[in-house]
């Protein structure tokens, strides 16, 4: 490290210094005698503007700044997997007090397990040609996932050397050597390597999302999906259900891999996530679910330049995911407090505001934040075959990202809402009069959207009826706020009983099927097959009450039914029993109407 500068001014999270040798935007400097760590957001002149990760009470003007003259990076490698970090990467020792100070100011400490022997199995052989993304070699990490040590971007060659056998992280596996290039160009690889948090890691080629993540959330999944490599916000008030959302959809959705970002909320979020997790399995898999999560905690009492750290760092590692061929979600909750972040150092900076004080370039670093949502294309790993596909799910990796919004008071029309819904493809609302009504998850079927198409994939994977039936429910929810439009107006009496048989169905959805708790033990995850079989019962139920007026029968007889609390209990079912259940059921509610002469 070179000549140090020295501090000029301390504005809270923001220091000016002078002297920092040949400092750059973006180098991350270590601040005062504690080397606090920075980054360098403004130059002009010899004076470089910093903004600083940790507290920096009890800072002093004229102490030194040194300049690492690297940007802020992520070391990647095996190891990621189950470990909890703060925003700079260094572990936090799991549960020591997230709500208090866990972690002393100015600590360096090794973001990968130093020490642990990871037994290396090579892909490649020595002579062949590699490419940046290409597989070397596979490190079991996890109980479901296969590390692939892939050729970092920017390195291809010939192998020279190649080994087999227990590395650590920092030892040499193989060596590369670039053409023509002599032994001046070699690359010695291990497993790990960096990588500029704030720049996207380098892609083959994008490939268009077709496919759902499926959550296991049936509102999600049926009404508002969204897609693998695709983004979703969850915009809610205070108490409407983000966090839940998003610790729902930790737990359940289809991903291989889980970055969870908890970013400038309560520490005590965090902890609960660290205390369960441990003690619940991946749904797919049966294994511990923290063998396939990432936490980056970075909670409301830590200092706020510390959030968009975090934020980058956990887009990092789920890129480095999908590189390896992995889905990944990346789970943020909540983006507001980064933009918050945000807006506090433009203040400092004195730049000149945008609206309601957030900078003017917020909206462009949402949506260069929300285009790292991606499905991409892999190089085929040499010894995987090559079948001639490109696309198959080996061969493909994607980010799908979810991020909680909290606009204050919970009004979406605020810049950091209306920013992030131009660039998320799904749009989750959540509502705060369905969560004072404990209707939960408390979003607004009226004011989500998906903008995916994903109807192929449902048609073809789930049911060929599904979208005609998604279709139906949705028409008969939006029936629903036509209907009660009139009753507002013009009082219960006016609606003819078939309208009346709508409200009743309407109703049925909503109590039935889109209310869904996260605390119940069989409810908190639906599998679209199970969410097939209660909307083909509660669809079937509705279409033969429309039947009632014609064929005389008052709807009071209909909604008295035995079956009609059969239908509210559908969701006690386990999904395995699901079918022959719904199928038996079935069975009863026509018989019902039968008895009832309609058919
Ligand atoms: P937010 O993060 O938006 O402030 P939370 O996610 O903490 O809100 O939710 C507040 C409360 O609402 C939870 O403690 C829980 O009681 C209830 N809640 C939210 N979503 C659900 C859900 N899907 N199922 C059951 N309860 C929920
Ligand atoms: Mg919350």
């Amino acid at each position: 490290m070179s000549r140090s500068g020295r501090i000029t001014r301390i504005a809270g999270p923001v220091v000016g210094a002078t002297g920092l040798a040949s400092a750059r935007l973006n180098d991350v400097v270590l601040v005062g005698h504690l080397r606090l760590v920075g980054e360098v957001i403004r130059l002009a002149g010899e004076l470089a503007t910093i903004q600083v990760y940790e507290e920096t009470s009890g800072l002093r003007v004229g102490e030194p700044v040194w300049n690492t003259s690297r940007p802020l990076v992520a070391t990647l490698g095996p190891g990621l997997l189950g470990r909890v970090y703060d925003g700079l990467q260094r572990p936090l020792p799991v549960l020591a007090g997230l709500s208090g100070h866990f972690i002393e100011r100015g600590l360096e400490a090794p973001a990968l397990p130093a020490e642990v022997h990871w037994p290396f199995t090579p892909s490649v052989t020595i002579g062949d040609w590699v490419e940046p993304g290409q597989v070397l070699g596979t490190v079991p990490e996890s109980a479901t996932i296969t590390h692939r040590i892939l050729v970092p971007p920017g390195v291809s060659g010939r192998v020279v050397a190649i080994e087999s056998g227990d590395f650590t992280v920092e030892e040499t596996v193989a060596v590369v050597e670039p053409a023509d290039n002599g032994h001046a160009g070699q690359a010695k690889l291990t497993l790990c390597h960096q990588w500029p948090v704030r720049r996207p890691r380098p892609v083959l080629e994008r490939l268009v999302p077709r496919e759902p993540l499926l959550t296991g959330t049936r509102i999600i999944d049926t009404l508002f999906p969204v897609a693998r490599g695709g983004a979703a916000i969850i915009p809610g008030g205070f108490g409407t259900g983000k966090t839940v959302t998003e610790q729902s959809l930790a737990r359940w959705a289809d991903a291989d891999v889980v970055v969870y970002v908890g970013c400038g909320e309560r520490g005590n979020e965090m902890t609960e996530v660290l205390e369960e997790f441990p003690r619940l399995e991946d749904p797919r898999t049966g294994a511990p679910l923290m063998e396939r999560t990432v936490l980056i905690a970075n909670t409301s009492n830590m200092p706020v330049a510390a959030r968009e750290a975090s934020i980058y760092m956990g887009m990092t590692i789920a890129e480095y995911y999908r590189d390896m061929g992995y889905d990944v979600l990346l789970l943020a909750d909540s983006t507001s407090r980064w933009g918050e972040a945000l807006r506090e150092i433009s203040g400092r900076l004195e730049e000149m505001p945008g609206e309601e004080g957030y900078p003017a370039y917020l909206a462009a670093r949402l949506a260069e934040f929300y285009e790292r949502a991606s499905r991409v294309r892999c190089p085929v790993p040499q010894n995987e075959g090559t079948d001639g596909k490109v696309d198959s799910p080996d061969r493909s990796g994607s980010i799908t990202i979810v991020g909680a919004v909290s606009p204050p008071g919970g009004d979406f029309s605020e810049p950091m809402t209306q920013n992030s819904m131009r660039v998320a493809g799904a749009f989750w609302a959540l509502d705060y009069d369905l969560s004072r009504r404990r209707h939960f998850p408390a979003i607004n079927w009226t004011r989500s959207y998906s903008l995916y198409n994903l109807k192929s994939w449902y048609a073809r994977e789930v049911a060929a009826d599904w979208n005609e039936l998604a279709g139906r429910a949705m028409a008969l929810l939006q029936r629903e706020v036509e209907l009660l439009e009139i009753v507002q107006l013009v009082g219960p009496d006016a609606l003819a009983e078939s309208e009346r048989a709508e409200l009743a169905a309407a109703r049925m959805l909503r109590e039935d099927f889109l209310q869904q708790s996260a605390a119940d033990e069989i409810d908190r995850y639906c599998p679209v097959e199970k969410a097939y079989w209660m909307l083909v019962v509660i669809l079937t139920f509705y279409a033969l009450m429309q039947k009632a007026p014609a064929g005389g029968v008052a709807l009071e007889r209909i909604t008295g039914l035995a079956v009609v609390d059969e239908i509210a209990r559908l969701k006690e079912v386990p999904p395995e029993q699901m079918a022959a259940h719904a199928q038996a059921l079935l069975e009863r509610i026509r018989t019902a109407f039968a008895g009832l002469g309609i058919s």
